[in-house]
């Protein structure tokens, strides 16, 4: 049987506590560990009809190329819950992943734990510390204060030679002095990455940590020349890496290839299928443990033109952007030429034979770029 390549994706739906601007899908809950053994139980059920589905949808088997574990929060599990499913996984899968990636919170890590996640295989962390200022932890309203954040990452740095470090900026009282402070701490700990997420408008109405007035641009363009002047590239619009150390599995993502999600709330395409684990823990185990089937959700099934516009969406967030050729070639769009011309004259984006990409100004106006596409393709 042929192999297809996938980015598997672990959602753990586990926070000590749920913090005010989160969208994801978790429960305010550390789980025991009669309940990590139940999950455990779900999710391995859950590979076994997956295996059977794929197999049956595509009529290939998966190459998983890159783990990842997120949330929620990873590193609230045991070291041996990973290591037993990793195990797992071999027997079901072709699974010699490139890159495992954990995310981790601050108050969650102690040296030894780290030092089970290694062993278990994890050659990556993703530390999501957030804000590197005690203003910023407590604005946030984050569980642990600074002092606990820096020995996160002291450890942390000392274990994984391959170390993303996680950013909210924007919130109430951050300026450009803080916000020079925060990057100033984070790289004396010399990550390979970073990330940098806008607390965004959505976020305003039920949380007060948010600031209305803040110069978006500003603080979009200081990350910018910072960290770019410290060798590392934007090679996509809220992520920064050393060359060589691009997130490859959030590649999949960016570049619409194949991936797989388990757990409640994790999302999976494989060619133009698409479904999504319902957002209830208790619903997922119970489905699975009981239903033995997938899909738990219906598929839904992108058609051409949807498909063509995530490559668009997708293929804008990164510095290298899209092929003209690609989406004509694979997706059968075009981008209209007047409109290309009229963004290129505006310094929005740029054009490198096939390639078209968002310049710097063009990154802080992505959405309404990519809008104004979606519009020409509509009328293709
Ligand atoms: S710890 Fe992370 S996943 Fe959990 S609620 Fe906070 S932001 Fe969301």
């Amino acid at each position: 049987m042929a192999f297809i390549r996938v980015a598997l994706y672990l959602h753990v739906p586990f926070c000590i506590k749920k913090c005010p601007y989160c969208d994801f899908y978790s429960l305010p809950h550390v789980p025991s560990s009669e309940e990590e053994k139940t999950y455990l139980k779900a999710v391995k059920t859950e590979v076994l009809y997956l295996k059977d589905f794929v197999e049956k949808l595509s009529g290939t088997a998966l190459n998983i190329t890159t783990f990842y574990a997120g949330g929620g929060t990873p590193s609230l599990l045991s070291p041996g819950f990973y290591q037993e499913f990793f195990e797992f996984l071999s027997s079901q899968f072709r699974f010699t992943p490139v890159e495992l990636t954990l995310e981790a919170n601050p108050d969650t890590i102690t040296p030894e734990k780290l030092k089970g996640f290694v062993e278990a295989g994890f050659n990556r962390l993703s530390l999501g510390v957030q804000s590197l200022s005690e203003k910023g932890l407590k604005t946030l309203q984050r569980t642990y204060n600074l002092k606990t954040a820096l020995k996160a990452l002291e450890n942390a740095s000392s274990l994984f030679s391959n170390l993303s470090v996680d950013f909210i900026f924007g919130w109430k009282g951050q300026g450009l002095k803080t916000l020079k402070e925060e990057i100033k701490k984070a790289l004396s700990f010399s990550p390979t990455h970073l990330s940098f997420y806008e607390l965004t408008l959505e976020h305003e109405v039920s949380f007060s940590g948010f600031s209305p007035n803040k110069p978006v641009d500003l603080f979009y363009r200081f990350i910018e020349d910072t960290l770019e002047s410290q060798g590392y590239v934007r090679y996509e619009i809220s992520n920064y890496a050393k060359p060589g150390f691009e997130c490859k599995h959030n590649l999949f993502y960016w570049e619409v290839k194949p991936y797989v999600g388990l757990g409640p709330s994790a999302v999976s395409r494989i060619t133009n299928l698409r479904w999504q684990n319902p957002q209830d823990l208790k619903a997922y185990v119970e489905t699975l443990l009981n239903q033995k089937k997938l899909p738990l959700t219906p598929l839904e099934t992108l058609n051409p033109l949807e498909f063509a516009k995530e490559y668009v969406f997708m293929g804008l967030r990164l510095k290298k952007g899209i092929d003209l050729r690609t989406l004509s070639a694979k997706f059968g769009y075009y981008l209209d030429p007047w409109v290309l011309t009229n963004l290129i004259e505006k310094g929005l984006i740029e054009r490198k034979g096939n390639r078209v990409s968002l310049t710097s100004q063009g990154r802080l106006f992505h959405n309404q770029v990519v809008k104004l596409l979606w519009k020409t393709m509509e009328k293709a």
